[in-house]
């Protein structure tokens, strides 16, 4: 049975700023089935506001109370704890915590800082975190891809970070298991009912079965021949996000 589904954003819905052949229609098809839906994402390049304008231009249909970003929950999470981060993110995520910035760093927060993951910038987060602040990850991803290529995300500056200063971050996006909870949530559905698509095998796949949702992986974004072999027998790999629809629309019918 399926109740709801989850969605990855790049990679899946579109690559770089083109929308995947027929993903607008898919959706329509699949919001018309009257399947709630949430859009959940670790990408940390631009603010929430920005993420939901440039989907709507592409023509997606989603409302603001479907996106779930790493950086709202992260923001949740630093008021929450009382920190105080220094920012090693990109530049046009800074207004979404501009507020919370002090000169007397309590937190690093590391997103997808793009080419602001400068040496300067990665040794004033270092000696952040010798000192013993906590180090808080919007994604530990290894790669995305963009129109010209795979690039390097989060994940390595994170894992670099955690090697030198001999700590291990707190990990607030996906595969967070907390992350797919908050959408599960929001719509009120169960784990187990629950699809998410991504193409991401690790944060997006990988990470929703072990939070006891059920998963399928896309051969579209950053989807690498044999990636569907670290999910065989525990979810299913399928070709694109049309594919995905038909798919799901096939067994709500069954
Ligand atoms: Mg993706």
């Amino acid at each position: 049975m399926i109740e709801a589904v989850l969605f990855d954003l790049s990679g899946v819905l579109y690559t770089g700023t083109e929308p995947i052949p027929g993903a607008v229609e898919s959706i329509q098809k699949l919001n018309k089935a009257g399947l709630p839906i949430r859009y959940i994402t670790n990408t940390t390049r631009s603010p929430r506001g920005k993420i939901l304008k440039r989907l709507q231009s592409m023509g997606f249909a989603i409302h603001e109370d479907q996106l779930l970003t790493a950086p709202v929950a992260a923001r949740h999470y630093l008021i929450e704890k009382g920190l105080s981060p220094f920012l090693l993110i990109h530049p046009d995520l800074k207004v979404e915590f501009a507020d919370l910035e002090s000169n007397n760093s309590n937190a690093v927060l590391v997103g997808d800082a793009g080419s602001a993951f400068t040496y300067e910038h990665m040794n004033q987060a270092f000696r952040l975190l010798v000192e013993g602040v906590p180090l808080i990850a919007m994604g530990k991803n290894r790669y995305f891809r963009e129109q010209d290529g795979l690039s390097l995300d989060a994940g390595p500056f994170v894992v670099a970070l955690e090697y030198a200063a001999e700590t291990e971050a707190i990990l607030i996006g996906k595969p967070s298991p907390e992350f797919f909870r908050a959408a599960l949530e929001s719509i009120h559905a169960k784990a187990e009912n629950t699809i998410m698509v991504g193409d991401d095998v690790e944060a997006d796949v990988i990470g929703a079965l072990d939070a006891g949702l059920q998963g399928i992986l896309v051969r579209t974004g950053k989807y690498r021949s044999g990636d569907e072999k670290k999910i065989e027998g525990r979810a299913v790999c399928l070709d694109d996000i049309n594919t995905v629809v038909e798919w799901i629309l096939d067994q709500k019918t069954n």
